[in-house]
């Protein structure tokens, strides 16, 4: 028994490093793909190269202040590399360290209540994968053995409302939702109502993306915020912002504005997969304060991943003689 659970366990392992590596070439390809084309036809690692590592990160989204602080550490180590051959594998040794020292180390769990529902509020600007990333946890609770209610309080078009309900269904959870129009704060103090009723782990809150304004949008979010805190004093227990990675440092740009408007307890970076822009992710890192929860790494349900530092550090960077 104990046996077959190891085993299983390390399938588990395998599979989950497989996916990250598949769905993250194209920023593995991007970031460090020619350093370590470069590096792979004898050259070393010199001023000229890390000259040109900068460019191709800055031009890949890693943003300026993230790139100079990366080079710079690559720098530093190769000033203190005495006697080593700076070659590929100690290109890899090396960025395997800054970069993962720059990610922290650990994965970051979500806050769960100590009494059921944990009310998680999803927010995020239009088009990022929110309704999308909601079914991705709903799933993912499911197969934890959580139950969770879907809340569509993103009541601005009928097509989301009809959207979350499809997944709603295709998940097999509940959802509560109202009219086209009408208050998002109803629907939530409805959801949370009927979550408690029926003694379910959780409550997952879509909203809208498209509000005009930022006073219009910290309106909203601020009354739906205000309504959960009034059912249970602590909610909404996670406030998830929903970022796609594959609009760069714009959506960046765009994590900042909300941090403005609402506390955010954590990220979850969706659309890695295809994208040569995953470099981002450490932008994020950097520039806020907040941690990377998951990962959207496809469409399906299946496709998002508890952000795990080294996992996606090895994803990355391309091992010593792997031909990309
Ligand atoms: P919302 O407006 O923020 O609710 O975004 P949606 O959930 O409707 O998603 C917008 C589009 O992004 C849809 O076509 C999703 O299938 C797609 N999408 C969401 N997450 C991912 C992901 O991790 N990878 C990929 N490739 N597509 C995604
Ligand atoms: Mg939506």
């Amino acid at each position: 028994m104990r046996m077959t659970e190891e085993v299983s366990g390390e399938k588990k392992k395998a599979g989950l490093f497989r996916k990250f590596t598949e769905r993250l070439t194209a920023t593995r390809k991007t970031l460090f793909g020619r350093a370590a084309d470069m590096l792979r036809s004898g050259r070393k690692v010199d001023e000229a190269l890390l000259e040109e590592l900068e460019e191709v990160l800055i031009t890949a989204d890693v943003g300026v202040e993230t790139t100079m602080h990366l080079v710079g550490a690559i720098r530093e180590a190769a000033k203190e590399a005495k006697g080593q051959s700076l070659d590929e594998v100690w290109l890899h040794d090396t960025l395997r360290g800054i970069l993962l020292e720059t990610l922290g180390q650990s994965r970051s769990q979500l806050a769960w209540a100590p009494a059921p529902p944990t009310v998680f509020l999803v927010v995020g600007v239009n088009g990022v994968g929110k309704t999308t990333t909601i079914a991705k946890l709903a799933h993912q609770f499911r197969r934890e053995g959580k139950t969770a209610l879907l809340a569509a309080a993103d009541t601005f078009r009928a097509a989301a409302i009809d959207q979350l309900e499809i997944w709603a269904e295709r998940v097999g959870a509940p959802i509560i939702k109202g009219q086209e129009g009408s208050d998002p704060a109803a629907v939530v103090f409805d959801a949370i109502r009927s979550a408690r009723s029926r003694n379910l782990d959780a409550v997952i809150i879509d909203t809208a993306g498209r509000l005009h304004t930022k006073t219009n949008l910290m309106q909203e979010l601020g009354k739906i915020g205000k309504i959960a805190a009034r059912e249970i004093p602590d909610a909404p227990h996670e406030t998830l912002l929903v970022v796609d990675a594959s609009t760069g440092q714009n959506g960046l740009s765009q994590a900042k504005l909300f941090t403005g408007v609402v506390p955010i307890s954590g990220l979850i970076l969706t659309k890695l997969d295809g994208t040569a822009k995953g470099g981002v992710v450490l932008a994020v890192h950097q520039q806020l304060d907040l941690p990377v929860k998951y990962v959207g790494l496809g469409e399906g349900m299946e496709d998002l991943e508890v952000f795990d530092p080294n996992l996606f550090v090895e994803a990355i960077l391309p091992a010593p003689a792997e031909t990309i």
